[in-house]
């Protein structure tokens, strides 16, 4: 088994893993898929549990502690709690969790609860019927929210709602967000558009939002108080409305970059490591997988290290072609 921990090329420590489990989706939210969806993996490519659960095993041996699976749409993988299982038990990782929209979790919540998952973050980025359609072309507002309940009702918790806000489509909905932390016992994070995949398009048609800018108007109108964010250290500012249950987040990207603090790489669900969102960049540990090789499974994450970028040119007009889904967002 490989030694030394994972430090990138400007010094971060690389703590975090987003394991892909699939590239498909049961949505096409508009800033991440075209209506039609976006180009498939064949099934055949995709990394086994196994396989999986041994890129983290070696992820951990260099200094990886958190693990985030994500997809696409997490909870179309079959069988996936047996491969949260598996990945509970590995034991450098000390937080497991798993990122879903939610429509398929009611079915699912005690099945997730055993294989030892602790922290779900849903995304979900209309509090309303009519704009959820709009967005994921699915009228599935009511599935998520009782899968969010079942959830809360089995135990999990902190339950994360990531919402990105989109100017003129949902960010008049930001006061009723911050009303809902009152009484709901939920972290509510707000995410800026990244102009990544089919969010580019949406960047272009001026949906981005400036959340830095929007956090000030809401501190001042709902006396919001900074507090610590619960477990998961991740790149969002948290603040309390005063007596609330329930926290609310920002997540700002381009308004206020957290690149210098970035300690995460990505695995896509055909064993690519992806080392920054901002850059077009894999580095295939497939084959290292498949042959059970970890030495050079740690050598393909140290290459990943070794190039990953400082910091995103999203400001200046970058994109990002892969789809959000594919790289595993
Ligand atoms: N399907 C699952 C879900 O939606 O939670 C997991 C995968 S999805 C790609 C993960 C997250 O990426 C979602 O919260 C989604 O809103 C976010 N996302 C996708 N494309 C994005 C973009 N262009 N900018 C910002 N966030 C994006
Ligand atoms: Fe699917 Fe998640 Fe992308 Fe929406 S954001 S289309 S739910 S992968």
């Amino acid at each position: 088994m490989a030694d030394g921990r994972l430090i990138d090329r400007c010094g971060r420590p690389i703590r975090s893993l987003r394991v892909s489990v699939t590239d498909r989706c049961n949505l096409r939210c508009r800033y991440c898929m075209p209506a039609e969806g976006v180009p498939l993996a064949p099934k055949s490519s995709l990394l086994d549990f196994e396989g999986i659960t041994r890129a983290v095993r070696v992820a951990a041996s260099l200094g990886v502690t958190r693990i985030r699976v994500t997809g696409g749409e997490p909870l179309l993988r079959r069988d996936l709690p047996e491969l949260l299982a598996m990945l509970a038990r590995e034991p450098g990782v000390t937080d497991l969790s798993l990122t879903t929209n939610a429509v398929l979790l009611e079915r699912h919540v005690e099945a997730l609860r055993d294989s030892g998952v602790r922290r779900l973050n849903v995304s979900l980025d209309s509090l309303r019927p009519d704009r959820f359609e709009q967005m994921t072309r699915m009228a599935a507002l009511e599935d998520a929210w009782r899968g969010i309940r079942a959830a809360s009702a089995a135990g999990f918790d902190p339950i994360k709602i990531n919402s990105v806000v989109l100017a003129g489509f949902n960010d008049d909905e930001l006061d009723e967000w911050v009303e809902l932390t009152r009484e709901a016992n939920v972290v509510v994070r707000f995410l800026e558009l990244m102009p990544i995949g089919e969010g580019a398009e949406a960047r272009r048609l001026g949906g981005y939002c400036d959340l830095t800018q929007r956090r000030e108007e809401l501190v001042k109108r709902f006396a919001l108080e900074a507090v610590p964010g619960p477990g998961g250290n991740g790149p969002a500012v948290y603040l309390r409305a005063p007596g609330a249950a329930g926290l609310i987040g920002f997540i700002t990207p381009l308004s206020n970059p957290y690149c210098d603090r970035c300690t995460r790489f990505r695995l896509t669900s055909t064993g690519g490591v992806r080392p920054c969102l901002a850059q077009d960049l894999e580095i295939s540990i497939a084959d290292a997988v498949r042959a059970g090789d970890d030495a050079a499974i740690a050598a393909g994450f140290r290459e990943a290290a070794a190039l990953k970028a400082d910091g995103h040119a999203w400001r200046a007009g970058g994109v990002t072609e892969t789809s959000m889904s594919t790289l595993g967002g």
